[in-house]
């Protein structure tokens, strides 16, 4: 979809910071993080919504999750994490292309769902210890 944000991501015409993609899913760092490490997976085809998209999108992009998740988290120091997917603007899904967020959670930050301010240069460093652990 030539007018989504996450279809230009994934074609490289918009910058983010990539942690890893395979044939079916991309991850990137959230760029308004509510925890070190937050991460989006998106399906590489573009679809509204999980249940807008094939079903194969869905097992590809949970497949993503179960390995991603656990190692992201480790990553930045976490010991466990929030899986969060906004369904319809309703819900506060802003961004229409379906994507599932992996926010991992460690003692000492807060525990909810604000976005903390962050520098490039801090998300850059944050991606190269995912990419390394990954
Ligand atoms: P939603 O509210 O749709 O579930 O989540 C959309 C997410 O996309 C938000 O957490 C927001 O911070 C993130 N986001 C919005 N614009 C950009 C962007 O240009 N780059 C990246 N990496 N994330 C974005
Ligand atoms: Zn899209």
């Amino acid at each position: 979809m030539s007018d989504c944000l996450f279809c230009k991501i994934i074609a490289g015409q918009i910058p983010a910071h990539k942690v890893y993609e395979n044939d079916s899913v991309l991850a990137f760092l959230d760029i308004g993080p509510v925890s070190t490490g937050h991460t989006l997976v998106v399906p590489k085809q573009h679809a509204e919504n999980l249940a807008a998209g094939s079903v194969e999108d869905a097992c590809a992009l949970m497949t993503a999750i179960h390995d991603l998740a656990p190692k992201i988290t480790k990553a930045v120091g976490g010991s466990g994490y929030n899986l969060g997917m906004n369904h319809g603007e309703v819900a506060g899904q802003d961004v229409l292309h379906t994507h599932l967020h992996i926010m991992p959670r460690k003692d000492g930050e807060p525990r909810n769902f604000v976005k903390q301010p962050v520098s490039q240069e801090e998300l850059s460093k944050v991606a190269e210890m995912i990419r390394l652990a990954i």
